[in-house]
């Protein structure tokens, strides 16, 4: 098996590490990893978020993206023979503004290797929230404007659904990011019904296969207090490899420490 890191970030992560790009590929190649794919947050759509100090941290600036990917290319090249380097954004899925993320990838439509398509707004209180801020924003900004989480948990599986609907045509590799990242905060918030969870799951696996997605195996909820777990759980994974969807571990790292932060859980969880 190919030892694959399939969603990580960089310096140009305003959320995470200043660390340079290379100090996370040292780190992959003393763990053994083949590849090594760079899905950097691309720019917002201006004022998306209506919270001007968050929206500093989301994502790099509109003139900041070609920069990033010479950037990325240059590590690549540089690190050829030792490990492969893939050019990589994590996508978000921007409900009603999808042809403002069309308009941003269409001039490197040729340089991109791999995609994630994510979600992490949903509509809330006072316009677009960010689901994963912090438990307290989710609850004054989401669960609030929903009133339970029967409804949020509906609202974000609409939304990935949506998104996969949109990104089936996009023209690279490309996988959906943090199936479950709805459960960041779950030990800081009301419990998520596991049938309505299951459920919404099962109905994701045939759409993926059908839009050509693989799945982000991503481990970044085994390092966050609330969650305590992997954003993709273990018979989902195994049914979406028994469909034959192409599932690839992705630690999201937002530092170099954690370039294969749960890589041993991976490889329980696909039986190897
Ligand atoms: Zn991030
Ligand atoms: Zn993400």
């Amino acid at each position: 098996m190919l030892k694959w890191n399939g969603h990580t970030h960089t310096p140009y992560c305003r959320h995470g590490s200043p660390a340079d790009a290379a100090d996370y590929l040292e780190q992959a190649i003393r763990l053994g990893f083949d590849r090594y794919t760079f899905s950097e947050h691309p720019p917002l759509p201006q004022g998306w978020v209506d919270n001007e100090p968050l929206m500093r941290e989301l994502a790099m600036d509109l003139q900041e993206l070609p920069s990033y990917m010479d950037y990325v290319e240059g590590l690549k090249r540089s690190y050829a023979g030792k490990i492969e380097v893939t050019v990589g954004l994590e996508l978000d899925y921007l409900p009603g503004r999808t042809d403002f993320a069309d308009e941003l990838i269409a001039p490197y439509a040729d340089r991109l290797e791999d995609l994630l398509v994510s979600v992490h707004y949903l509509p809330g209180k006072g316009g677009m929230r960010c689901l994963d801020f912090t438990p307290a924003d989710f609850r004054e900004g989401i669960l609030e404007y929903y009133g339970s989480m029967e409804r949020v948990v509906e609202e974000y599986y609409d939304h990935v659904e949506q998104a996969l609907e949109w990104a089936a045509y996009l023209p690279v590799r490309k996988r959906l990011g943090h199936v479950q990242l709805i459960e960041k905060f779950r030990d800081a918030l009301p419990p998520i019904d596991d049938s309505q969870m299951n459920e919404r799951l099962t109905r994701i696996k045939p759409k993926l296969l059908a839009s050509g997605m693989g799945l982000d195996v991503n481990t970044a909820g085994l390092r966050v207090g609330t969650c305590g777990k992997a954003y993709v759980p273990v018979w989902f994974l195994q049914d979406c490899l028994a469909f034959g969807i192409e599932c690839v571990y992705g630690s999201d790292a937002h530092k170099p420490e954690d370039a294969g932060a749960g890589w041993d859980w991976f490889e329980k969880a696909i039986g190897q």
